[in-house]
């Protein structure tokens, strides 16, 4: 349930209330709004709402219907918004934008990529280091190695890193380089992963998975928030459907759906979601038009050698091309690209 203290309610009356939730042994979770603090209360459903109701400066109290609790609109009216690193603000009206190769091949290849998308004004970079591969046989990523090269890439030009984590032997590892730990589609529902995930202090960007339905996705989610991580990012990657002209079929939908059901950031993936790279512009006007918080899109310095997703990737040129095409789409939405 969800405990709505009155407009600028006092600390002494706030304090109060977690006190009273502490001893029953349940969780609170606080999130103070703009003018109303808000306060989850995580675990018996049995409580009865009185019990909240008559304590000072309490407006209301709210069940929260939703099998998603600290994920759900209900817990938290305004959108969350977080900054990376103290800079780049992710959840807010502006679009971010994470671009990069779908794997981390070589040292030449990454500083390449991070040199040519700093110098047009992306901020965060994306590799995988780590790939999850449908074939035992194809390229499996760099693993160690690439981290390192992530690692470089930091220091020499400032790009935060986004990189996928398979396992969570590996989360400690990931964390020392990446500034947002990916969770793959194949992976979303890696319970003890994702609990993994919560216990650390890094944002999660969290694809759906590509047979998932968007209350599945919010659950996942809800297994780092309530592990203590509050810094989720949703990803919509497209999911698998009878089409066979595209890889995936992108939700377009999910976009608006999820901002509806959910306070946390929403990114598009029209790499993964469409599979097609002629495809990936126009995908990526669609979700900043739908509302999404950012993409996250793959870019390689040569498709056509890529060792992974070259076919969906795009080249330096047209991705600038695409920025071009968002910032005036960014303006007419009201959005900051
Ligand atoms: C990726 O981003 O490189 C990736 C493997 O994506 P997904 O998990 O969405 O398939
Ligand atoms: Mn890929």
């Amino acid at each position: 349930m969800v405990i709505v203290m009155r407009a600028g309610a006092s600390l002494k009356a706030i304090s109060e209330v977690l006190k009273k939730i502490e001893e029953l042994g349940l969780k609170p979770h606080v999130s103070k709004g703009r003018e109303r603090t808000i306060i989850g209360v995580i675990g018996r459903l049995t409580l009865e709402p009185e019990y909240f109701e008559n304590l000072p400066e309490v407006e209301k109290v709210v069940r929260i219907l939703s099998p998603f609790k600290l994920a759900s609109r209900e817990i938290k009216q305004d959108d969350s918004v977080f900054r990376l690193n103290g800079k780049v603000e992710i959840g807010g009206n502006h679009f971010v934008i994470m671009a990069g190769p779908c794997a981390v091949e070589s040292r030449e290849q990454i500083l390449e990529t991070a040199a040519a998308l700093k110098e047009m004004g992306v901020k965060i970079i994306r590799g995988g280091a780590y790939k999850p591969r449908t074939s035992p046989y194809t390229f499996q990523g760099l693993k160690e190695k690439g981290l390192e090269y992530l690692k470089e890439v930091k220091e020499k030009t400032g790009l935060a890193i986004v990189t996928e984590v398979l396992s969570v032997e590996d989360v400690d590892k990931v964390s020392q380089v990446a500034d947002i730990l990916q969770v793959g589609a194949r992976n979303m529902q890696n319970y003890p992963l994702l609990e993994a995930l919560g216990k650390i202090d890094r944002p999660v960007l969290l694809k759906r998975g590509m047979m998932s339905t968007l209350e599945e996705l919010l659950m996942s989610a809800e297994y780092i928030l309530s592990n203590g991580n509050p810094r989720v990012i949703l990803c919509e990657r497209g999911i698998r459907t009878f089409e066979k002209y595209t890889r995936n079929t992108f939700d377009v939908s999910a976009i608006p759906m999820l901002k509806k059901l959910s306070h946390l950031p929403v990114i598009a993936d029209p790499s993964h979601g469409t599979g097609v790279r002629d495809l990936v512009i126009p995908v990526s006007k669609a979700a900043l038009a739908a509302g999404a918080n950012g993409l996250i899109v793959e870019v390689h310095p040569d498709p056509s050698s890529a060792l992974s997703d070259g076919f969906q990737s795009l080249d330096f040129k047209s991705f600038g091309r695409m920025l071009e095409d968002l910032k005036a789409i960014a303006g007419a939405c009201g959005r900051e690209l």
